[in-house]
């Protein structure tokens, strides 16, 4: 662009540890996007991806299979939640979005429910920036002003009410329900990003919520997306959110930690009779199949990564993680720049009263050796699981610096 943001150029990166081309040292806050959970540079990664190397890099996934896709979804099987038994393998966690919606409408045709080509979602989400993931984006901070007539329309509900432990709200459950009343003969699925809406605000909300919009999905024949990209494999400090909300979607999208950060890859799971339903109907397949579907290196990857998490102690590490967050940003509460300090798992969020300058901000945080990308007025950490007490300290020590 004409005036881009200034950028910092990465030698290399290890451990939490982000060198740049300078030779400084940045304690990483982002795990690249929330991705890297085990951080850089990591062995057993580095030697599933040359392994396969030698092997194969890419073969077609149309008429072949391979052994590292296989073991993909053998293991996606068994890690999420019960019933989720098919596997779609995607390029990217907005492609996977893409899948999951076209799954939910040839859901519905194939059950004769022509007039159901929308969907329902919770307004302050955020699914990708693909066009189908855009369209149920959040309507105020997404695109839709911008793209206001490329973009297919859908329906909203209000947001869930904030706090994972805040009771539900009675009020804002009828207004659920009034939306579904009013829009969902019309939807074939209901998507949302469960208890954490991520780049739509940092926002947790209770799991409640969740078993509320499953009954009334129930009720009316949609189906339910979790769009779980950012909070799968352990962020939430349960494997999967959907296991706060106690129940199995229909339908479920993975990617981010799926590789541990090394390479795009993405997974839409789904339930039996979804795949039954739609494999009756006139396509008889999903309509869906990237070039690079099931690439081998990054399935390769995704196997070694799922494995090094499952061995990990990584239920303790994000209780740990959650608990030093927590100690160590509460001063942040106090201060007049800031309107709320929450932690949820593997994730803290400062957010505070005015939209912070992005180019500012992260200038002041380099000088101190840390990474920290925040948007609008959420200043958040969403580290690599392995960092240490220190090194969080320090992340939430350069936080507090720059709200003080
Ligand atoms: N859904 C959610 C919940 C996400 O957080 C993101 C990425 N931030 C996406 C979808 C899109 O994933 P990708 O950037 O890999 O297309």
């Amino acid at each position: 662009m004409a005036k881009p943001l200034p950028v910092y150029p990465v030698a290399s990166a290890s451990g939490a540890t982000i060198t740049l081309a300078d030779g400084r040292e940045l304690t990483d806050g982002m795990a690249s996007w929330w991705c890297a959970i085990h951080g850089y540079n990591v062995p057993e990664l580095n030697a599933a991806i040359s392994a396969q190397t030698s092997k194969m890099s890419h073969v077609m996934f149309g008429g072949f299979t391979h052994e590292p896709a296989v073991e993909l979804g053998k293991r996606l099987v068994s890690i999420t939640p019960e019933g989720l038994n098919k596997v779609f393998l995607a390029d990217s966690g907005s492609v996977s979005v893409e899948v999951a919606m076209k799954m939910a409408v040839q859901y519905q045709h194939a059950r004769g429910e022509r007039g159901r080509g929308k969907l329902l979602t919770f307004r302050g989400g955020y699914h990708g920036d693909t066009t189908g993931p855009m369209s149920v984006c959040d309507p105020e901070t997404g695109m839709h002003g911008l793209f206001n007539g490329f973009l297919p329309v859908h329906h909203f509900a209000g947001r869930p009410p904030g706090g994972f432990n805040v009771p539900l709200d009675k009020e804002y459950l009828k207004e659920l329900a009034a939306t579904f009343r009013l829009h969902a003969h019309e939807c074939a699925a209901f998507i949302c990003e469960p208890v954490v809406q991520g780049a739509g605000g940092m926002h947790f909300y209770n799991p409640g919520y969740l078993r509320a919009v499953k009954d009334l999905c129930k009720e009316y024949g949609l189906l339910l997306i979790f769009d779980e990209i950012a909070t799968g494999f352990g962020r939430t400090g349960m494997m999967f959110a959907a296991e706060h909300a106690g129940f199995t979607p229909d339908i479920m999208c993975l990617g981010k930690a799926l590789t541990g950060g090394y390479m795009t890859l993405a997974a839409t799971l789904c339930t039996d009779e979804v795949a039954e339903v739609i494999s009756q109907g006139e396509a008889r397949v999903l309509m869906h199949g990237p070039t690079f579907m099931a690439n081998p290196l990054a399935c390769a990857v995704a196997v070694a990564s799922i494995d090094l998490l499952l061995k990990s102690p990584w239920q303790e590490r994000i209780t740990q993680l959650s608990k030093n967050l927590s100690l160590h940003l509460r001063a942040a509460a106090q201060m007049d720049a800031v309107k709320e300090v929450r932690v949820l798992g593997g994730i803290g969020v400062v957010e505070t009263h005015q939209a912070v300058d992005v180019a500012k901000i992260q200038a002041f945080f380099v000088k101190r050796g840390v990474w920290i990308r925040p948007f609008g007025t959420r200043i958040y950490l969403m580290p690599p699981y392995i960092l240490s007490e220190s090194e969080t300290r320090k992340l939430c020590s350069a936080i507090l610096e720059w709200v003080a």
